[in-house]
C-alpha cells in the first residue's frame, strides 16, 4: 500500500445500534491516525428494538475490554440462556433452543445420536433434560463462569448472552466510542453527492448546510439504506416468500415476576410474539404477515397476551426481509438495517452487525477500495446470512400447525435447496453437518429440528457398538450432572441482584 492510499476519514451515518458498535469497535481496533466521524439525527431516532442477543456478544464485548458487570447494570440488562419456543411445532408444543451443549461427545460422535436410540427405546427423557441451558432455563435458574465457581465445573461454561435495552445500549456505545476520538455530527443528511469518473460517494450535505468528505462511508442508516440504496441503488433480494413476516408491532409493559433467563417466543396465527425481560421492564412485539393479519388484530392480539401493564403506545414497524445484494459496494459498506434484515426469530441482526465489523476490519481497504477485496467480503457476507435466512425458514416450515392459512403456506411453501437437504439427512439418520463459517452450529439445528417435530428415522450405525445398558448409564450419567448442575445455580433474578443490579434512579 504506499503511503498516499491510505485511508484517513471515515464517515459513518447513523447512531442506532449498527452506527455506534461500529464507532466504538473502529475506535478501538484501528490504532492509525484515522478520523471517524459519526452522523446522527435525533429527529430521525433509532428503530429502538433490537433488545435480545446471542453468545457471540461477548467476544465482541471483550475485544474492546468492556467489564461484563459495568455493562449490564448500564444498559439494564439480563441474561439469556437461550429461546423458548411456545407452540410452534404444534399448538400446546414448547422447547427451548439453547446456548451451550447438549451433553457431550462420546466415542467421536455428538450426544444426540445416543440419545435418538435412548428415544427410540422409550427410556429418554426431552432432549432439554440433557443440556445445562435448556434445563436451567425453563427453571429461571442462571450462572455465569465469572462468579464464584470452580473452574473444572460445566457451571464455570455456561453459555449466555444479554437482553438489554436498546436505547441505553446505542447510549453506553457512544460514550465508549466518543471517549476514543470519534467526533458526532448531530443533523441531516439531505444530500449525497458522488464523484463523477467512479461513481464513489464524495460527500454528504446536512441540512444546516455543511458538506462532510470521506473515503469511506459506512451506511448504518437503517431500513433506508441512504447510502447503499438511496445514492447508490445497490439493489435488494426480497426473501419474503420464504419468510412471510412483513411487520411488527412493539410495546413495553411493567414488568410482572421474575425476569426469565431466556427470550419467550409464542407462536400466534399469522405470526410470533416476543417477551424480553429486562431489569426494569419488559419487551414485547408480535410479528406478523400483513396478508394474512390486519394491522388492528395483529395489535389487539400483543396487547392481550402482556404479562403487564402496557407503558407506552404500540409502535408499528414495516420491513421486507432479505439483503442488499452488495453489502460493500464502491466506497460503502452497509451495516445493519441498512445491510439487509432477517426477522428477529432468532435475534441475529447485531450479530449480524458485529460480523459485518469483524469482517471490515479483517478486510479493510484503502482508498481504492480493491474490487478482489469487496468481492470476497460480499461472498462471505451473503453466505452467513443465507445460512441463517434457512435455519429461520425451518421454524416456520417444519411444523404441524395447520390452523390458519398462514401456517398451512408456510408447511407447503417451497424452501431453499440446501435447507431441504439439511432437513433430508435429518430425518434420515440424525446427521448434521455444518458448512464452513456458519453461525449456528450443530446443537441449534438439532434442538430446533426435533423441537419442530422432524424425528430422525434411525440414527448413527456407530451407535449400536455401544451396549445397551453402557447407553443407558450414558443418558443417566448426562441428565444426573445436569440436573445436579441446575439445583446448585442461584435463581436469575437473586443472580443479577448479587452483582449487576442497576441503580433504581439510573
Ligand atoms: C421488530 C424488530 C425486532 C428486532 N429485534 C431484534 C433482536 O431482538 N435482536 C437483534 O439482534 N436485532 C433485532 N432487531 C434488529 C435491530 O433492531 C437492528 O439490527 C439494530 O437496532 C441496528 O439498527 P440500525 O442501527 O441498523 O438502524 P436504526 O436503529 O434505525 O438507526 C438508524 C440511524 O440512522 C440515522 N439516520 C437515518 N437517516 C438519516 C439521515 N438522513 N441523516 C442522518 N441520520 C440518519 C437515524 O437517526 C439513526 O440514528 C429487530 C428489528 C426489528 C425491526
Amino acid at each position: 500500500m504506499t503511503h498516499d492510499a491510505r485511508l484517513s476519514n471515515i464517515v459513518i451515518v447513523g447512531g442506532g445500534s449498527a452506527g455506534w458498535m461500529a464507532a466504538a469497535a473502529l475506535a478501538h481496533a484501528l490504532e492509525l491516525p484515522v478520523s471517524i466521524r459519526l452522523i446522527e439525527s435525533d429527529e430521525i431516532g433509532t428503530i429502538g428494538v433490537g433488545e435480545a442477543t446471542v453468545p457471540h456478544l461477548r467476544a465482541f464485548n471483550d475485544s474492546l475490554r468492556i467489564d461484563e458487570v459495568e455493562f449490564v447494570r448500564a444498559v439494564r440488562g439480563t441474561f439469556k440462556l437461550g429461546i423458548q419456543f411456545v407452540d410452534w411445532g404444534s399448538i400446546g408444543s414448547r422447547y427451548v433452543h439453547g446456548f451451550g451443549t447438549i451433553g457431550h461427545d462420546f466415542r467421536g460422535l455428538p450426544f444426540h445420536q445416543y440419545w435418538l436410540k435412548l428415544h427410540a427405546q422409550g427410556k429418554a427423557q426431552e432432549l432439554g433434560e440433557y443440556s445445562l441451558n435448556t434445563a436451567a432455563a425453563p427453571r429461571g435458574k442462571f450462572i455465569s463462569g465469572a462468579s464464584d465457581v470452580p473452574a473444572g465445573s460445566p457451571l464455570a461454561r455456561v453459555a449466555y448472552a444479554y437482553h438489554f435495552d436498546a436505547g441505553l445500549y446505542a447510549r453506553y456505545l457512544r460514550r465508549y466510542a466518543e471517549a476514543r476520538g470519534v467526533k458526532r455530527i448531530e443533523g441531516e443528511v439531505v444530500d449525497v453527492k458522488l464523484r463523477a469518473a467512479d461513481g464513489f460517494i464524495e460527500s454528504l450535505t446536512l441540512k444546516s448546510g455543511m458538506n462532510i468528505d470521506g473515503e469511506l462511508f459506512i451506511d448504518c442508516s437503517g431500513f433506508r439504506g441512504l447510502l447503499i440504496e438511496q445514492a447508490l441503488k445497490t439493489g435488494y433480494d426480497d426473501w419474503t416468500h420464504w419468510l412471510p413476516c412483513d411487520r411488527a408491532i412493539a410495546v413495553p409493559s411493567e414488568k410482572a415476576g421474575p425476569a426469565t433467563p431466556y427470550t419467550r417466543s409464542t407462536a400466534r396465527t399469522a405470526g410470533w410474539q416476543w417477551r424480553i425481560p429486562l431489569q426494569h421492564r419488559t419487551g414485547n412485539g408480535h410479528v406478523y404477515s400483513s396478508h394474512y393479519l390486519p394491522d388492528q388484530e395483529a395489535a389487539d392480539t400483543l396487547l392481550n397476551h402482556l404479562d403487564g401493564r402496557a407503558l407506552a403506545e404500540p409502535r408499528l414497524l414495516k420491513f421486507t426481509t432479505g439483503r442488499r445484494r452488495r453489502m460493500w459496494n464502491r466506497n460503502c459498506v452497509a451495516l445493519g438495517l441498512a445491510s439487509g434484515f432477517l426477522e428477529p426469530l432468532e435475534s441475529t441482526s447485531i450479530y449480524l452487525v458485529q460480523s459485518g465489523i469483524a469482517r471490515l476490519i479483517q478486510m479493510l481497504p484503502d482508498r481504492h477500495m480493491s474490487e478482489a477485496l469487496q468481492q470476497r467480503y460480499n461472498a462471505e457476507a451473503a453466505f452467513e446470512i443465507e445460512r441463517i435466512r434457512d435455519f429461520l425458514i425451518l421454524h416456520y416450515h417444519a411444523t404441524r400447525r395447520r390452523d390458519s392459512e398462514f401456517w398451512k403456506y408456510c408447511a407447503h411453501m417451497s424452501i431453499p435447496e440446501p435447507l431441504e437437504q439439511v432437513i433430508r439427512l435429518f430425518r434420515d439418520s440424525g446427521r448434521f453437518y455444518r458448512n464452513a463459517e456458519e453461525m449456528f452450529a450443530l446443537t441449534s439445528w438439532v434442538q430446533v429440528m426435533i423441537g419442530q417435530h422432524i424425528m430422525p428415522a434411525s440414527h448413527h450405525p456407530l451407535v449400536d457398538a455401544v451396549p445397551d445398558a453402557e447407553l443407558a448409564k450414558l443418558g443417566e450419567s448426562v441428565r444426573g450432572v445436569v440436573a445436579a448442575c441446575v439445583a446448585a445455580m442461584p435463581e436469575h433474578e437473586q443472580f443479577i441482584a448479587r452483582c449487576c443490579q442497576a441503580p433504581v434512579a439510573a
